[in-house]
């Protein structure tokens, strides 16, 4: 114990002095994301460092240096309307094209090179956009230089030729689409790790993302492969892709607004309009059941009144993201109205509903916010079409079980008795 506190008091010392202390990345809760998140940012520096000494960097492509910061930095400002736009409908993530300047860096430069145009290109819409966090900023740049780092020692490996020298043929074709393939996969792996040790009780597959995302990014590398043939054989090219990125950019923002339509802004989940919507269909669709859980927080009032409604709207937060990490991707959860939540799951038996409602009902009674009270909740759960033909009267049928649930004392799971 007092080895503990010295050493305690040591490292508050230690940090008094340190110049950095006040930097975000010290105030992270999880401390397996910092040391992440610094390992990935050594490698990056490494690993420039090693192919400095490795690979000779010989006469440096200047031209297509400042063009590539120049299009990064021009990009940005042309695509801040689209961005301002966007910041106008909060929640959702800014949207970042910058692989298309990064990519075509990773294949025509010097990797140390290529990272300088990473840096300028995350720095520019970091200083003009701010989408999140430096540290976050400083990792984006980090993981896209080791991912470069990857996909360089790939083309290596393979072909003699640089990319300005390569035959315009199948096979380097395959050879470069594999360098992108590396590019993306090391990019995703790495910050599908940060995401994971950042938010512990995500699943995996929400770390990994959605797909439109991921074609997104393979859009834009792909782009950058585009690019890089334009740079070495038509410049001029690129007002092209500077065009197609835009309207691109526009689509994608048309996308998010979709989904930010379908969702309730508090929760994330779907809206009640859109659960409704989306459950009748999928009843009228199943012909192999389905079962529905409606769920009611038990006393919830008293989180609101002890620490105040911001708090009481992040617990919320905090229990939409522990439903959704407790069911499968294809149940609809939704928020219902304030503190309750109703939960589809599609070809499900009255039994397994029984015990995924169960599951839920104990992992809702583990979240807490900064470690402040935790809340349980009352499940009522009813069957389709047992207990209902229609959505309404199955709905009607959870809500009955869910009454007698909080009548029985709150803080459990009962079955719609008819
Ligand atoms: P019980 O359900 O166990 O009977 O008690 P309760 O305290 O949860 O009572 P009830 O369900 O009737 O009331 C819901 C409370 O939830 C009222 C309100 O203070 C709170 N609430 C509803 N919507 C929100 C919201 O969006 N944010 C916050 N912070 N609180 C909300
Ligand atoms: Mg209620
Ligand atoms: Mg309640």
């Amino acid at each position: 114990m007092a080895a503990d506190g010295l050493q305690m008091t040591t490292s508050k010392l230690l940090l008094a002095r340190f110049p950095f202390r006040h930097w975000a990345i010290w105030r992270t809760p999880h401390r397996v994301l910092v040391g992440y998140v610094l390992a990935v940012d050594a490698l990056a520096l490494l690993g420039t460092a090693a192919a400095l000494v490795i690979l000779p960097v010989g006469r440096v492509n200047s031209v297509t240096v400042l063009l590539l910061i120049a299009c990064s930095v021009l990009y940005t400002e042309l695509s801040l309307p689209i961005e301002k736009m966007q910041e106008r409908y909060r929640g959702a993530p800014s949207i970042d094209l910058n692989a298309v300047w990064m990519f075509a860096g990773i294949l025509l430069l010097h990797p140390a090179l290529s990272a300088v145009v990473i840096f300028v290109a995350y720095f520019t819409t970091w200083v003009r956009v701010r989408p999140n966090e430096l540290y976050f900023r400083t990792f984006s740049v980090a993981a896209t230089v080791v991912a470069g780092l990857a996909a360089v020692a790939f083309l290596r490996l393979v072909s003699t030729e640089s990319f300005a020298e390569m035959p315009r043929n199948t096979e380097s074709f395959t050879i470069v689409f594999g360098a992108a393939l590396i590019f993306l996969v090391v990019n995703s792996v790495l910050v599908t790790g940060s995401i994971c040790l950042g938010t512990p009780h995500r699943k995996l597959r929400h770390a990994l993302g959605q797909m439109p995302d991921h074609a997104l990014e393979a859009a834009t590398v792909a782009l950058g492969i585009l690019l890089s043939w334009a740079l070495v054989d038509w410049p001029v090219v690129i007002l092209l892709i500077m065009g197609i990125m835009l309207v691109l950019h526009r689509s994608v923002l048309i996308r998010q607004f979709r989904d930010q339509a379908r969702a309730d802004a508090k929760t994330g989940l779907l809206n009640s309009a859109t659960w409704f919507k989306d459950a009748a269909a999928e009843l009228d669709r199943s012909t192999r059941g389905a079962a529905l859980l409606m769920l009611d927080l038990d006393h919830f009032k008293t989180i609101n009144d002890r620490h105040g409604h911001l708090v009481g709207d992040k617990h919320l937060r905090g229990v939409a993201d522990a439903l959704k990490a407790e069911v499968r991707a294809t149940d609809l959860v939704g928020r219902f109205g304030g503190e309750e939540f109703v939960i589809l799951l599609p070809r499900t038996a009255q039994d397994d509903a029984l015990a995924i409602a169960e599951r839920i009902r104990h992992r809702v009674a583990t979240v807490t916010i900064e470690g402040l009270d935790t809340v349980t909740v009352s499940v009522g759960v009813a069957a389709h079409p047992d207990h209902g033909t229609t959505l309404e009267e199955v709905v009607s049928a959870a809500d009955r079980a869910l009454l007698a649930a909080k009548t029985a004392g709150r803080n459990r799971t009962l079955l719609f008795a008819g």
